[in-house]
């Protein structure tokens, strides 16, 4: 399962924070579709767990087979967005010349990546960034550090940080040294700067405004959170908190959907509990 699965508990108390936060989130979601076909960037960044050959995993997990893997990429070239890499993506963003294009990224990264999806990728070309968290290195399931430097000899793909333990920084005390550390120890390993963040869990409950300026410190060029929304000239505007798409069984289509408010909460505490 994805680590940054998302929680499947209901009743859960929540502070006045946690709820101005998840507003926050569905806020720039909704906003930025509603927006989205005025706006002058018209941007998808997708994210990815596991891709795996097993079918029998639940809809609604941050799990896809290697089909429904490639099916997704089919449906968005279908909408005529070009696959970029990040640095593409950076480029198109500041043109704002209304080019739509789609980024593909991997968090954590678990070994099935290496067996299951590389393959796809490199069979259609398509640039894809890996979000690496540095203590799951050499772990069992994971990439090791060999893949990680074959990997990045390859044009397409590129490597981003998701910290060293993958912690909610909000709530994490080593925040500064997770952030900067994992930025280290992916340079050292593969001799490339490494120029983009993940935040773990991602959503801005998990974040907040000081961690969002730490990364900014530590001299990554833009960072990506969770909120599953398109990049649009509002939300591409934070460029330390950009939203992705998240990638979940069974209800993917619907997350290329303007909704409104209320009607997200039913979709996601309801139908997808
Ligand atoms: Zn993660």
């Amino acid at each position: 399962m994805g680590k940054d699965a998302p929680s499947k508990s209901i009743v859960k108390i929540m502070s006045f924070k946690d709820v101005y936060y998840i507003i926050y989130d569905d806020i720039i979601r909704n906003y930025s579709l509603f927006k989205s076909k005025r706006s002058n960037i018209h941007g998808i960044i997708l994210m990815y767990h596991h891709v795996i050959i097993d079918e029998n995993m639940p809809l609604g997990t941050c799990v896809c087979t290697v089909d429904e893997f490639k099916n997704s990429l089919d449906e968005i070239a279908k909408y005529g967005y070009k696959f970029v890499s990040l640095d593409e993506a950076n480029e198109i963003m500041k043109k704002g010349d209304n080019t739509k294009f789609v980024s593909i990224t991997f968090d954590d990264v678990p070994n099935d990546f290496y067996e299951n999806a590389y393959p796809v990728l490199l069979n259609k070309n398509f640039p894809f960034t890996l979000f690496l968290t540095v203590d799951y290195l050499n772990k069992e399931g994971y990439l090791n550090k060999e893949q990680v430097i074959e990997l990045c000899k390859n044009p397409l793909c590129t490597i981003g940080a998701h910290t060293l333990s993958h912690p909610q920084l909000r709530n994490c005390i080593y925040a500064e040294r997770e952030i900067y550390e994992s930025k280290e120890a992916l340079e050292n390993l593969i001799s490339k700067e490494i120029k983009y963040f993940a935040y773990p869990y991602g959503k801005m409950s998990s974040v907040s405004r000081k961690i969002i300026n730490m990364v900014a410190d530590a001299g990554f060029i833009c960072a990506f959170g969770t909120s599953d929304a398109p990049l649009s000239d509002i939300s591409g505007r934070d460029i330390y908190y950009l939203p992705r798409i998240v990638y979940q069984r069974g209800c993917f289509k619907d997350k290329f959907k303007y909704s409104f408010f209320a009607e997200y909460v039913v979709r996601r505490f309801l139908k997808h509990k």
